[in-house]
């Protein structure tokens, strides 16, 4: 059932995405780019190290200069197994040493440099006191859409991560919701996701009844009854790309006033979806989605932003948000999200991954947005 793996990134294809880093960052006025592991390691070299420790492993990216990758040296023989090794060198430190005082001469002293977010304090801050002159600020505030525009090999893998979420969604309707858990749901989802070939599951929401009115529920002890709207939000990883998507389904005949909230939801979604297109900001797909609720009476009841990119995190920039101007770009790929949240009652939301297109949109969740019959 799984599909087959897409061909692995090469040293070229994480040379390119470095080089690119380090131009984005000159063009941003900074002198270089540093990256500890998460998120945006695993993206420019394809290096996870095996275990998040104390120990400081750091990537330098400057324009014009090698890549250099600062390891511990019992951890340099996996860095030298990572895919992207080939395009960067290791500078590797031992125990004993200070890793600051590695580090320090391959950087500029005074200069000022995006840090990745998910840096540890501890190593900003050894950083800091050994170039008391350098500066520092978040990779996702300086350079927010350095992972944002996918390319073809990347579309792929987002593609595929949400057909697998899609056949994950049609295997759940079948399955008893009257009289179980919104935990038993939940691993049900789960099990469909590795299933379908997700390596990682990141969360699976299950919001029966009250429950889907606080978007923040996960799963919870709650016997799902007849009746039940039960909000399904479900995604992780799958070949390194995420998947995220959102159906509302009910429990038995619904009435009509959850009918027409499930109604308005939907066409906010499509609302959000058909503005989509290079050009327009990101906060104009937030204002098409909200616009349609609002008009329909249930503005106070839409209480998030409308969206949040997509790659190898299920949660990054571009965001759908009043406020954000960033205009869309192709390759770009995002939620789009709107709900409805009754308070005590119940709640709706509808969700698919949407990229940005030469001409428009196209969506990478194919599921019916119609409220499902479930038993
Ligand atoms: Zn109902
Ligand atoms: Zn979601
Ligand atoms: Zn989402």
């Amino acid at each position: 059932m799984k599909a087959d793996a897409p061909a692995p990134f090469t040293a070229d294809d994480y040379r390119a995405r470095m080089e690119h880093a380090a131009t984005t960052a000159s063009d941003a006025g900074l002198a270089g780019l540093l990256v500890g592991p998460g998120p945006d390691l695993v993206w420019l070299t394809g290096y996870q190290p095996t275990a998040m420790t104390e120990r400081l492993t750091l990537l330098r990216l400057a324009p014009g200069e090698d890549p250099v990758l600062v390891v511990p040296k019992l951890e340099a023989p996996d860095a030298e197994q990572a895919p992207g090794a080939g395009a960067l060198t290791l500078r590797d430190w031992t125990d004993g040493q200070d890793p600051y005082g590695t580090t320090a001469p391959l950087l500029d002293k005074a200069g000022r440099y995006a840090i990745s977010d998910s840096t540890w304090a501890m190593h900003l801050l050894g950083l800091q006191e050994q170039l008391p002159d350098s500066s520092y600020t978040a990779v996702t505030k300086a350079l927010p859409m350095l992972r944002a525009v996918k390319d073809a090999a990347e579309l792929e893998r987002v593609a595929a991560a949400g057909a697998a979420a899609d056949a994950a969604y049609e295997e759940i309707k079948k399955v008893t919701f009257a009289g179980r858990k919104e935990t038993d749901v939940a691993a049900d989802l789960a099990d469909l996701l590795r299933r379908f070939g997700h390596e990682q599951v990141d969360f699976t929401v299950v919001g029966s009844g009250p429950n889907g009115a606080n978007p923040h529920h996960e799963a919870g002890d709650r016997v799902i009854g007849h009746g039940d709207m039960v909000v399904l939000d479900f995604g992780g990883l799958m070949h390194g790309y995420g998947s995220d998507t959102t159906r509302t389904v009910h429990v038995g005949e619904p009435t009509d006033e959850e009918r027409r909230v499930h109604d308005i939801v939907r066409e906010a979604q499509q609302a959000g979806f058909e503005a989509v297109r290079p050009g327009v900001a990101c906060q104009d797909i937030d204002r098409a989605a909200r616009a349609h609720i609002t008009d329909a009476g249930y503005g106070e009841y839409f209480i998030h932003r409308t969206g949040h990119g997509i790659g190898t995190t299920t949660h990054e920039p571009p965001y759908m948000i009043e406020g954000e101007e960033q205009p869309l770009v192709p390759g770009m790929c995002f939620s789009i999200e709107p709900g409805i949240y009754l308070p005590g009652r119940f709640g709706v939301r509808i969700e698919d991954i949407v990229t940005v297109t030469a001409d428009g949109g196209q969506r990478l969740n194919g599921t019916d947005h119609a409220m499902a019959i479930v038993g």
